[in-house]
């Protein structure tokens, strides 16, 4: 099988009243499920949410700016983070990857159980200009794609109808993911609006259409001819250096006595899991460095 890259497709359709927009992220949640060791409904949850973060960094203005996606729900999975950037690269984690659910009366992963259904959803936009901005949502169902139709109406005054899936296997393959965006632009007509509610009814198994046909299959069934397409990556901003910044920032004498009491010191990036190690002699070094 041909290695699957993640993609956002985007193109204007009905004659340029609406932006349509078609994500696959098959590999990207694929990477966040090997991570965070995610049971079937977390990556479900996390996949979701990293799928409507890349649709949101897709409009971010140049590489260097910047988004914060959170999930709070009251839910079993706890908080889910997601951040991403202009770059798309994006990374994130949940607050209890293992926690798990049986499947909900529809015979589905329970996404809502696991996000909650009651909470907030926030996203912080930081374009590298001033205060960034900060709009923020009440959870409407915690099955993701109702939550950001919510907040994209209610927060950024822009209707958006949002399909968002993940297909997975119980023991851990994501099959597929993606998601299908329909914004009416400013200026759109009634009608706009009411074919992307319409339309988006054809997509409660968008997921099972990425895995069978891929995002082409599914541009193909709005008519897009040449949408413009962008690659997205999991890619955290974590490194060894960085990591060894925190250890020089704990200062000498707290550094020296965690080592004594642990005999390693660890610094641990949520974000992608990762654990940088750091023993007596890479500690010596870095404050030796540092003089
Ligand atoms: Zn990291």
């Amino acid at each position: 099988m041909q290695e699957r890259v993640s993609n956002i497709y985007k193109e204007l359709i009905l004659d340029g009243q609406i932006s349509l927009a078609v994500l696959d992220t098959t590999s990207l949640v694929q990477e966040a499920i090997v991570r965070h060791k995610l049971s079937p409904v977390a990556a479900a949850a996390l996949g979701r949410t990293m799928t409507a973060t890349a649709y949101l960094c897709s409009w971010l203005k140049g590489e260097e700016s910047s988004l914060y996606v959170t999930l709070a729900g009251d839910g079993v999975g706890g908080k889910i983070s997601v951040s991403g950037d202009g770059a798309l690269h994006l990374r994130g984690n949940v607050q209890h990857p293992a926690a798990d659910l049986p499947l909900n009366g529809r015979g589905k992963l329970d996404v809502g159980g696991y996000v909650g259904r009651r909470g907030t959803l926030t996203v912080v936009r930081d374009d590298g200009e001033g205060i960034p901005f900060v709009g923020t949502s009440e959870l409407v169902s915690g099955e993701v794609a109702e939550d950001f139709s919510a907040y994209f109406l209610t927060s950024e005054q822009r209707p958006t109808a949002i399909a968002l899936g993940v297909l997975v296997t119980p023991d851990g393959t994501c099959l597929g993911a993606g998601g299908v965006f329909l914004q009416p632009l400013p200026g759109a007509g009634e009608e706009a609006i009411s074919f992307a509610e319409k339309k988006i009814g054809e997509f409660s198994d968008i997921s099972s259409r990425i895995a069978e046909e891929g995002a082409e299959g599914v541009l193909r069934r709005f008519g897009a001819g040449a949408p413009s397409v962008r690659g997205l990556e999991f890619r955290c901003r974590c490194s060894r250096e960085r990591a060894a910044n925190a250890v020089l920032s704990m200062g000498r004498e707290d550094a020296r006595a965690l080592l004594s009491e642990e005999g390693v010191i660890s610094v641990h990036c949520h974000d992608c899991n990762t654990d940088y190690l750091f023993d007596e002699k890479d500690v010596e070094e870095l404050f030796k460095s540092g003089e």
